[in-house]
């Protein structure tokens, strides 16, 4: 029976979601991914820093989300390998019947998303997705997203860390577009991408990179990063480097010039 075969894990190419779990010190990663990982982390010496800083605004969104806007349903596409704690589990500890929906392409990602599900809270709901963000028809129309999330209910949507790998703005502004369509008015989309504007040199090398090891990836500025977001709200403050969206106690002080991710938070009215 094909649900029975071993997954095909593809170790022979590095894939990104292993690659920063090397990079911050993670064992789910294989030869490929540690070669493409000493590589890239030669030139762009702050991407560690930049992905922790990266996860700390993931976790303050997903709170600020649940505790101050009553969102209970998340659509996380770009899940990564676990890092604790993980989206559905600051959701549910703010609102333990909070659902989330993880959707990545990398198979060890999925092995371990389907995983944590055994972890999800009674009350709440954690459903998994094997799908390419760059088809998000593909995406709507999965029984995991239809049985999980109420698309009449507000949902927040959340790219963090992925959209760099959707080199081509229009594709990935479409796709926003296609993904946030179906969902209701009072709904968010939480994204964070990377952006060369606090470390040019290191990025471009880091750009080149990953680039050698067969992943391209987009570098984007300010405006462009905000073109993301055009036709919704975005709340305050706006987009800017993630250590400074709405930083708490938890938000270490990291220089800018160490954190190069744009993030950002905006509703749908
Ligand atoms: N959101 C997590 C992980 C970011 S790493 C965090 O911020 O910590 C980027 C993730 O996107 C990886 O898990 C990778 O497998 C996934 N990814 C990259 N390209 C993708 C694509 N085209 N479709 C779906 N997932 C993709």
């Amino acid at each position: 029976m094909v649900a029975e075969e071993p997954a095909d894990l593809r170790t022979g190419r590095p894939h990104p979601a292993r690659i920063y779990d090397y990079l911050l010190g993670g064992k789910e990663n294989y030869p490929a991914d540690r070669l493409a990982a000493e590589e890239i982390g030669r030139g762009w010496a702050g991407l560690r820093d930049s992905m922790r800083a990266n996860r700390r605004f993931m976790r303050r969104v997903v709170r600020h989300l649940a505790v101050e806007e009553g969102i209970r349903q998340f659509l996380d596409v770009g899940t990564g390998l676990p890092t604790p704690p993980n989206l559905h589990e600051v959701a549910q500890g703010a609102a333990p019947e909070s659902r989330v929906v993880y959707v990545d392409n990398d198979p060890v990602v999925l092995v371990h998303a389907r995983a944590l599900l055994t972890s999800g809270r009674p009350e709440g709901r954690v459903a998994c997705l094997d799908a390419d963000v760059r088809d998000p028809e593909a995406i709507l129309s999965a029984p995991e997203l239809r049985d999980t999330l109420d698309l009449d209910r507000p949902v927040a949507l959340s790219l963090i860390a992925i959209l760099q790998y959707v080199v081509d703005d229009g594709v990935a502004k479409r796709v926003i577009d296609r993904l946030m369509e179906p969902l209701p008015a009072g709904s968010v989309l939480a994204l964070s991408a990377v952006t060369a504007d606090s470390a040019p040199e290191q990025v471009a090398r880091g750009v080149a990179a990953f680039s050698t090891c067969g992943i391209p990836l987009k570098a984007r500025n300010k405006a462009e990063v905000e073109g993301l977001f055009d036709g919704l709200d975005l709340l305050p403050p706006g987009v800017v480097l993630v250590h400074h969206w709405r930083p708490d106690d938890d938000a270490a002080v990291e220089s800018d010039a160490h954190v190069h991710l744009y993030g950002g938070v905006a509703r749908k009215v």
